[in-house]
């Protein structure tokens, strides 16, 4: 028997080209595209972009009001799209689906609090720069060149902490530990919301924490690799 493939709706697919590519950090880029007509998304959701018959999914950086989109991509070595994006030239086209997901920001009267590591703070981006303010983010990153989007989160964020890891002498605003340290020895007691996106092993670790730290906190988490 072949159920009705009821209330199901194939998402729309999209044609875009770059319009700029900027290097963030020596393994990272940002590529802005062409914001086709009529494609509207709500901060934090993201796209899945194909190149062929191959596609992957990119958390969405800019405003959701702004004339183009930006993705944050990191090239992963012998990937096989990264590579292509960290190459890409001005007039490239690529097409996409989307927006796609639920990894948005839930207004509430707990503190919110991000958590990012690497290009993991591209949805954080857009939420900061779709008016959300005096957010706690942690940030983690190998070095202080991965501090994308630093100007945005120094005036939006009421506090933000780049974590280096295990790295000894740190500089103004980073923390010599992960931000899974950071969450279990520095963040104080309170009522929050964890917002959680990057590597699978830090969300799984941050949630440990969380559960046995901050009772009560809702955990909305968003899953990279
Ligand atoms: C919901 C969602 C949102 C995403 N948003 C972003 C984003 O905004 N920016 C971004 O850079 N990536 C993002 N990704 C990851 C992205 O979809 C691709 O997996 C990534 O770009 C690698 O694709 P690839 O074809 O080059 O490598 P593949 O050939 O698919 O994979 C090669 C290997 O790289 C690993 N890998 C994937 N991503 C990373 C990474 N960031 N760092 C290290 N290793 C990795 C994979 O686990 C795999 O083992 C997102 C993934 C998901 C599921």
């Amino acid at each position: 028997m072949t159920l009705p493939d009821k209330g199901r709706s194939v998402p729309a697919r999209y044609k875009t080209a770059v319009l700029q590519r900027r290097q963030l950090s020596p393994g990272t880029v940002q590529l802005d595209l062409v914001r086709p007509h009529g494609f509207e998304f709500t901060a934090g959701q993201k796209i899945r972009l194909y190149r062929g018959n191959v596609s992957r999914d990119y958390s969405l950086a800019s405003a959701p009001t702004a004339p183009f989109l930006s993705i944050c991509v990191r090239i992963v070595a012998k990937g096989v799209l990264s590579p292509v994006l960290g190459a890409a030239k001005k007039n490239d086209s690529f097409s996409f689906t989307g927006p796609h997901g639920y990894f948005v920001f839930h207004p509430s009267n707990r503190h919110p609090v991000f958590v990012a590591t690497g290009t993991g703070i591209a949805p954080f981006a857009s939420i900061c720069r779709s008016g959300v303010s005096g957010v706690t983010l942690l940030h983690g990153v190998r070095d202080l060149k991965q501090r994308y989007y630093a100007e945005l989160f120094n005036r939006s964020a009421k506090q933000y902490v780049a974590c280096l890891g295990s790295r000894k002498n740190p500089a103004q605003g980073t923390y010599p530990g992960r931000v899974t340290d950071f969450l279990a020895e520095k963040l104080p007691p309170g009522d929050y919301d964890f917002y959680l996106c990057g590597r699978r092993e830090m969300i799984r670790d941050a949630t440990w924490i969380i559960d046995d730290r901050f009772s009560g906190a809702r955990i909305y988490t968003e899953i990279f690799y």
